[in-house]
């Protein structure tokens, strides 16, 4: 059986040390997120809002009602990440 959700195990590069990680993250949500580096510590800022956004069916179980569309971002293979930005 085919399951898709909105969560999604996406490789990031970290914009400083360049060394790829996986985070589970939802592509349904918020595109811009703030983390760290678990190799260097560095903090990093990931924003996938400019990427294309398709539909896809969500299976629900049984007893929670019908599957739903929902609209989730088409993230590549590897997401870049960029230096988080001070405010003010
Ligand atoms: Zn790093």
């Amino acid at each position: 059986m085919t399951m898709q959700n909105n969560m999604k195990r996406q490789n990031i590069r970290c914009w400083k040390c360049k060394e790829l990680f996986s985070l589970l993250i939802d592509i349904s949500g918020e595109p811009t997120l703030t983390l760290t580096c678990p190799y260097c510590g560095t903090p990093l800022t990931i924003n996938f809002a400019a990427n294309p956004r398709k539909d896809i069916v969500v299976m629900r179980q049984a007893d929670q009602g019908d599957s739903k569309v929902i609209t989730v971002y088409d993230l590549p293979e590897i997401l870049e990440s960029t230096e988080p930005k001070v405010n003010q």
